[in-house]
């Protein structure tokens, strides 16, 4: 049989397998299988060349019983409205599971950014909030950046939502630049907070990831300036898909964060290389800034990116998008913990074949859930008018990933106890399931 690709599809599979394990009511369930709230849009954009174009939008919103609606905005050439509803449902559990007081939620247009201008894309941007404007605000529904957006859209969405509005609304959308009322520390919070994830797993299962004293709170710029050291002979062996946002600031980060990680792979769309002795972060990120790809690094050897996936390394991260770790591939997986900063990478059946190899995957919504942690703080900030500095965010943020880590895994080791042998993304589920449907309760919706 076909294994089944449709990320919404593949959504609703992952909340039944937990709905049944946990015994799930009816009516709850039913609730959390759809979303609540479904918008499509037509945003008409004068395009550089004098015609208009038309652009298909999307925004969904999937649940709010916890609080506003939260999520990113994706500008892709293969956006489809099922893409969305998926990553809606994953906001969902996603705010869940670090227990912010917000719902899920998601957006996204069709479209080729890498074929458009700055100035086409900011008279699209301003187009998708004069469409949903009504529908979205700081109590309602707050969009952030996520694949190929950037603080700078979100600076013209946040201004052409104050226009409409008449009055200055920055916790309208977070991941604003830091000038008009972004947070510190948002921009690599994604990969930070899988990292903080990462080495509570490390302590876990008793990988020998050794701790950097000292650097844990060092904001990124400090980071970068630091000298790389070469990792010592134990050695712990990384392997990066994806060398975007996230993927670029885990390779930053990990080798300043833990003494000993050797990052020996990394890729991107293009392709992926492979270097033995640990590729410097530095050079690397030179190389994809200024040539447009990783795969332009000298010296490396070329691989591709299934090959990445299948490397013997002690952690894996895929950083890019869905479904790359599926039924015809899991069984090559050598990695000992499967960190997923993309949304969705790994497949249900995927996830089986893992579980019963013994390989430690960190569900995506547990291990990205970093950046809509630091987007929450954004928003307190903009909503006190009182800005923080790094350390205090990194600090709220670890506990709030450290946290999660240990709910999700001490879920698993209660449903073992109980006889069920569950992994980790179906344990992760029924912590935020627990939480969302609490709220539904309580509400009174149930
Ligand atoms: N797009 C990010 C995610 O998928 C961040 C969302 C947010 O900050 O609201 O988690």
């Amino acid at each position: 049989m076909e294994e089944e690709l449709n990320p919404f599809k593949i959504a609703q599979k992952q909340l039944d397998e937990a709905a049944k394990i946990m015994e799930l009511d009816e009516a709850t369930h039913a609730m959390l299988r759809e979303p609540m709230r479904t918008l499509i849009v037509s945003i008409p954009v004068k395009m550089d060349n004098g015609k208009t174009k038309v652009f298909t939008g999307f925004r969904v919103q999937y649940n709010d019983a916890k609080g506003p609606t939260k999520g990113g905005l994706r500008w892709h050439p293969e956006e489809s409205l099922d893409t969305v509803k998926a990553l809606a449902a994953w906001m969902t559990w996603k705010t869940a599971i670090v227990d912010l007081p917000y719902g899920g939620g998601k957006g996204g247009v069709i479209c080729n950014p890498k074929e458009m201008s700055d100035s086409e894309k900011e008279r699209l941007a301003r187009g998708y909030i004069r469409a949903l404007g009504r529908f979205i605000g700081p109590e309602k529904d707050i969009p952030a950046p996520d694949v190929y957006t950037t603080p700078q859209i979100m600076a013209w969405m946040m201004d052409e939502y104050s226009k409409i509005v008449g009055y200055n609304a920055p916790g309208v959308i977070t991941g604003k630049p830091l000038e008009v009322g972004g947070s510190k520390g948002r921009a690599d919070a994604t990969a930070r907070g899988g990292m903080y994830v990462l080495r509570e797993a490390a302590k876990y299962i008793g990988l020998p990831l050794e701790e950097n004293e000292g650097k844990m709170h060092k904001s990124y710029e400090e980071l970068e300036k630091l000298e790389e050291t070469m990792p010592a002979e134990n050695a712990v062996t990384v392997a990066i898909q994806g060398y975007g946002n996230a993927g670029q600031f885990a390779h930053l980060l990990i080798k300043r964060l833990f003494r000993n990680a050797k990052v020996v792979a990394v890729s991107d769309s293009k392709g992926g290389i492979y270097f033995e002795e640990g590729l410097p972060y530095n050079r690397t990120a030179e190389v994809k800034s200024k040539t447009g790809s990783v795969i332009n690094y000298e010296g490396a050897s070329r691989i591709t990116n299934e090959e990445l996936l299948e490397l013997d390394v002690d952690i894996l991260i895929p950083a890019a998008l869905e479904n790359v770790i599926r039924h015809d591939n899991a069984e090559n997986i050598k990695a000992k913990i499967i960190l997923e900063l993309a949304n969705g990478p790994t497949t249900p059946e995927a996830d089986e074949i893992l579980h019963k190899n013994g390989r430690l995957v960190l569900p995506d919504f547990l291990a990205n859930a970093g950046g809509v942690t630091v987007s929450y703080f954004e928003w307190v900030q903009n909503i006190n008018g009182y800005y923080w500095e790094f350390e205090e965010v990194y600090e709220k943020l670890d506990k709030k990933m450290s946290k999660a880590f240990w709910d999700v895994i001490n879920t698993q080791k209660e449903y073992k106890e109980k006889g069920k042998d569950i992994h980790p993304r179906t344990a992760a589920y029924i912590v935020s399931i627990q939480r969302v449907a609490e709220a539904m309760k309580i509400r009174g919706w149930i």
